[in-house]
């Protein structure tokens, strides 16, 4: 399903709250009791968006089809954010008028169950946007905000008790009261799926000093070149955190795999995995690949370990020898931090039409490609940048970097194509 249905369902919805809640105002008497008018507004607008906000991170494969995840993610949050403000605003116009009015709050306990989900939602989303500036680890912010799944039917029954039962936003919260626990059920049954089909790990190959590859056998998956999972591994009997990680096999290959490199506390114990330890994928996810794109000439560009996606794509490419034109640039530190350069090699001795270009930022001994990679040193060695389809896996700086400077040489932004390795 294409974003821009999503964003249409978004944009309907909010227009019918606007609509409902309009029917409710006499807007040739405006006076103060507009301000709690426009607190109702601003809870219905808000609410909604946070709902929305459950929907992105729900993983609902068939939204997240043709959108991304990454995308949704960033949905994810933008949408909370929105939602919060406005939810925010529903209290301090609501406590405004009451007090100018009546000189009270009416305080009830249903308003404290709205005070304690708007706290909840502001504690939640501010270790979100904050964790790593306080120092917390990436799983104990993430398992915190789990506490919003509760938050949500904690502010419905809020908004419930100061609805007037019959009026048009009482069937708004009747549809979400709906909708929610559809949502729950749905991501209960994908967890549940995915437990009751363990994979098992055939391999644990070292690839480079901190990138290891591990390889498993299971149910097969029906997945494209570049897309990712998501992991859990299960070792004596203990589980791990759940951890995405690009698909580095192709799906021309009988196993998965996945090729982590080391950068925290997760990434550091993949090399304690042991062959027959189990795994659970939750997968595929993602729609970085040359398949869902109709153009032939491919420019590949990987910063580090965002190679993964690209050997996927190379691998799917050359196993049955599709008729694409690949140029794939690898900028690394060092060739310490190398991988798959033999078969890199290989595939290119092999296929007429696949070049590959590694690039050493911070390592002046390096015999081929130095420094820092731009759009100019791109357009040189491709000579045109016409009718290419380019792809961008790296470090968020560097995948920026490298967009705003194709676009600068006149590449389309419907021709680049960008994947981060942060949800
Ligand atoms: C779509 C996608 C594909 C990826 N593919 C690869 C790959 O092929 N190879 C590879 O080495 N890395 C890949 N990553 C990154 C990988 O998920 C992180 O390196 C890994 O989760 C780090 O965990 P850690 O505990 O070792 O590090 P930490 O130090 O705990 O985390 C470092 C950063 O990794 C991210 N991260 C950590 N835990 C999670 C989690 N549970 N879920 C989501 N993000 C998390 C956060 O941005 C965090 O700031 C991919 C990420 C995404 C989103």
């Amino acid at each position: 399903m294409k974003a821009r249905l999503i964003l249409s369902v978004v944009t309907v919805l909010l227009i019918l709250v606007l609509v409902f809640w309009s029917t409710s105002i006499d807007f040739s008497r405006i006076s103060i009791h507009f301000l709690n008018d426009l607190g109702i507004l601003f809870a219905a607008l808000g609410l909604l968006l946070l709902f929305f906000q459950f929907v992105f991170s729900s993983r609902i494969r068939f939204i997240e089809y043709g959108f991304g995840l990454d995308k949704m993610m960033r949905w994810h949050r933008l949408f909370g954010r929105i939602g919060l403000a406005l939810i925010l605003l529903h209290a301090i116009f609501i406590v405004y008028y009451r007090l100018s009015l009546f000189g009270d709050t009416f305080f009830t306990v249903f308003i404290l169950v709205g005070i304690i989900a708007l706290v909840g939602f502001m504690v939640t989303g501010a270790l979100a946007s904050q964790y790593r500036r306080i120092g917390l680890a990436y799983e104990t912010w993430r398992n915190i905000h789990l506490i919003n799944y509760l938050l949500f039917p904690v502010a419905l029954v809020h908004v419930f008790y100061h609805t007037l039962p019959g009026s048009l936003l009482s069937y708004l919260w009747y549809s979400l009261a709906f909708l929610y626990p559809l949502l729950l059920i749905y991501r209960l049954i994908r967890i549940v799926a995915v437990r009751m089909n363990p994979y098992e790990v055939t391999e644990v190959k070292q690839e480079a000093e901190k990138i290891w590859t591990l390889f498993f056998k299971g149910k097969k998956l029906d997945y494209k070149p570049g897309q990712f999972l998501f992991l859990q591994l299960l070792r004596e009997g203990e589980r791990s955190s759940t951890h995405p990680f690009t698909i580095s096999n192709s799906p021309t290959r009988s196993e998965l795999s996945v090729t982590p490199k080391i950068i925290g506390d997760f990434t550091l114990t993949i090399k304690d995995t042991r062959v027959g330890d189990k795994v659970f994928i939750d997968a595929p996810y993602g729609v970085f690949s040359f398949l869902n794109q109709p153009l032939k000439d491919l420019v590949f560009i990987a910063g580090g370990i965002g190679i993964t996606p690209f050997i996927s794509m190379i691998r799917n490419i050359y196993d049955q020898n599709l008729d694409y034109r690949v140029a794939l640039f690898w900028v690394n530190r060092s060739e310490n931090n190398l991988c798959f350069t033999g078969e890199l090699k290989q595939i290119e001795q092999e296929l007429d039409n696949f070049k590959v270009v590694f690039i050493m930022t911070d390592q002046p001994d390096w015999p081929g490609e130095k420094g820092r990679l731009n759009a100019q040193f791109i357009k040189e060695y491709l000579g045109d940048m016409d009718k290419k389809a380019f792809f961008i896996c790296g470090p968020p700086a560097m995948s920026a970097e490298l967009e705003r400077e194709l676009k600068e040489f006149d590449v389309p932004k419907s021709n680049i194509y960008r994947e981060i390795f942060e949800l």
